[in-house]
């Protein structure tokens, strides 16, 4: 599939978005998909509201992700159970706090795109998921 933008490369990105008509209500919105390549996608998030975040431009470093993974296990270590759809919501909202409250006691400040960046890399690295594994282990 071609990328909708440029119809030159392979689109790599897959997009659903909801949009909602006004006046509608919220579950009458209806579900675009949008395919993008790597460059059509980053240009897509960076001018979209909302969207910068999505761009994964920085990310934490090994040692400072895994440090904090160390403290959120001592600390929540409910944080790793991602056996439902519930308990990863909760969990992603933990972590999201987590990083916030490390980042500011740490006096790093960033805006709230760079955070989302951030969020994206803490939640989604695959040292995470080793770590969910790890839990698993020990309590199932
Ligand atoms: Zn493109």
């Amino acid at each position: 599939m071609f990328c909708e933008a440029c119809h030159q490369q392979e689109a790599t990105v897959h997009l659903t978005t909801t949009f909602h008509a006004e006046g509608l209500a919220p579950e009458a919105g209806t579900q675009r998909e949008q395919h993008f390549c790597q460059q059509c996608a980053d240009s897509y998030f960076s001018c979209t509201p909302g969207m910068n975040s999505a761009r994964d431009l920085i990310c934490l470093s090994d040692s400072y992700r895994s440090k904090l993974y160390d403290l959120l296990e001592a600390a929540h270590p409910e944080a790793f159970d991602n056996t439902d759809a519930e308990a990863c919501r909760r969990g992603s909202e933990l972590m999201r706090d987590f990083l916030r409250e490390h980042l500011r006691k740490d006096k790093i400040e960033v805006n709230e795109d760079a955070f989302g960046m951030l969020c994206s890399d803490f939640f989604c690295s695959h040292h995470f998921y080793s770590r969910v594994d790890d839990y698993r282990r020990k309590n199932g």
